[in-house]
């Protein structure tokens, strides 16, 4: 008889604790990218399947997540291959982030209200037993369980994980994506809180998707199902939660402000962990490290963060948390900080009081943003296949 396989266990080899399971330094994003076009193009047929080892999809999601690699870089590189017809599946998910950053960063309210409504809640015990990997439906629990123990879960138990969570266990949809969020190594505040949005039926009106028992046991592998069928009767019939409360939120055009890198001042660039390509234009380097409360995810955020230091040759750099900045700009007597802007989401939101502080100081933060990132932005007013009809030709040009 065929013995079943649980998460924990295909984890627990050395593979999925080192970094070319989910590659934490440029060099080994480059490798793993090279590896996956060899099978890119079969992808779009083989996405969605649940498979032990997640070979068919790219795992690349945190390393272009912290931008180790481009969106750019990646679809360059899959389109010096494949026709782009061959591969417009892997290129339009690629760009489902910047799609769903940009959505975001036109809605910031969409942003400060879940954390508002996170903050309100309280964890009940159901919320409790379902993150421990202790709830009712077997398999759930070891999505759980994958989800804590190696940061990643495949695109469609995430999926299915929020539908359960949301339409089966009545639990709110934001504790549950705060639970992703803290695990998971690509932990985005747009996909994540906007993913689990399109679950619950909050992001597009009258869609929720529900994880169903005859969906699961299509794309998940018979290994990983076997023996693991308990409770699946849960997911059988079950009926979506209506959410009465559709509202499209409203556009808001971003209020930066725009300042201009000043040459004649002495300056030094901060690198962060949204952006961590390397390119600083100063000597002088703050690179800041706020790891996260999960340990799988601080192990891989300190790689690639030696990985960024070893790269940064030639330059003098600091790395300390980000509540060092201003200590580090007056240490090294600087008058303007040069760095990417940070995006939506919790950096971004302690910008304020760094800018503040910097200003006392006379320090000037200059935030600067890429060419097409601020030309997508503005596209997202809309759902995600109008924004990619209306960048599809940019993309095919990447040839
Ligand atoms: C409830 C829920 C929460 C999610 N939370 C996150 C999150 O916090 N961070 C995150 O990066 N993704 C999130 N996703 C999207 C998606 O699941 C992951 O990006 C994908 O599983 C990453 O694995 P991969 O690199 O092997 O992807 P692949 O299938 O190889 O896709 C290639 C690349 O495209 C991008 N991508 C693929 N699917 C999506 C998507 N649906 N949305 C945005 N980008 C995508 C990623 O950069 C990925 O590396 C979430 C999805 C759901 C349903």
């Amino acid at each position: 008889m065929r013995r079943s396989v649980n998460f924990t266990e295909t984890m627990q080899s050395d593979f999925w604790t080192n970094s070319s399971a989910f590659p934490s330094t440029r060099e080994a994003a480059l490798d793993r990218l090279v590896e996956f076009e060899k099978t890119a193009s079969r992808y779009g047929r083989d996405r969605n399947h649940v498979v032990p080892g997640h070979q068919n999809v790219s795992r690349l999601s945190p390393a272009i997540r912290h931008r180790l690699l481009t969106e750019t870089e990646v679809a360059k590189h899959i389109l010096h291959r494949y026709a782009f017809s061959t591969v417009e599946k892997f290129l339009q998910e690629v760009y489902w982030r910047r799609y769903w950053k940009s959505w975001l960063a036109l809605r910031p309210q969409v942003w400060t209200d879940y954390l508002r409504d996170l903050d309100a809640l309280e964890v009940c015990e159901a919320a409790q037993k379902v993150m421990a990997g202790e709830g009712e439906v077997e398999i759930m629990n070891d999505f759980a369980h994958e989800l804590v123990e190696t940061g990643y879960l495949h695109n469609h138990a995430r999926m299915w994980f929020a539908g359960y969570w949301i339409h089966a266990m009545g639990l709110p949809w934001q504790l549950g994506a705060d639970f992703f969020y803290r695990h998971l190594l690509d932990a985005d505040p747009a996909s994540n809180t906007l993913s689990w949005r399109w679950v619950a039926g909050l992001q597009t009106r009258g869609k929720t998707y529900l994880a169903r028992r005859s969906n699961i046991e299509k794309f998940l592998h018979p290994d990983l199902l076997q023996g693991r069928e308990g409770g699946l009767e849960l997911l059988a019939n079950h009926q979506g939660l209506n959410p009465s409360a559709f509202i499209r939120p409203e556009i808001k055009e971003p209020a930066y402000k725009h300042l201009a890198v000043d040459p004649s001042l002495v300056s030094g660039f901060w690198l962060h962990s949204d952006d961590l390509s390397v390119d600083p234009k100063c000597h002088e380097v703050f690179l800041s490290e706020d790891l996260p409360a999960s340990e799988v995810k601080a192990q891989w955020l300190r790689e690639a963060l030696d990985d960024v230091e070893s790269r940064l040759t030639g330059h003098c750099v600091e790395r300390a948390p980000i509540t060092g900045l201003l200590a580090w700009a007056e240490k090294k007597k600087l008058a303007q900080i040069i760095a990417y802007r940070p995006e939506i989401g919790v950096l971004n939101d302690q910008l304020i009081e760094i800018e503040k502080a910097l200003e006392k100081a006379n320090i000037r933060l200059v935030l600067l943003s890429r060419g097409e990132d601020d030309e997508f932005q503005s596209l997202a007013t809309a759902g995600f296949f109008g924004f990619w009809k209306k960048i599809e030709s940019q993309i095919r040009a990447l040839k």
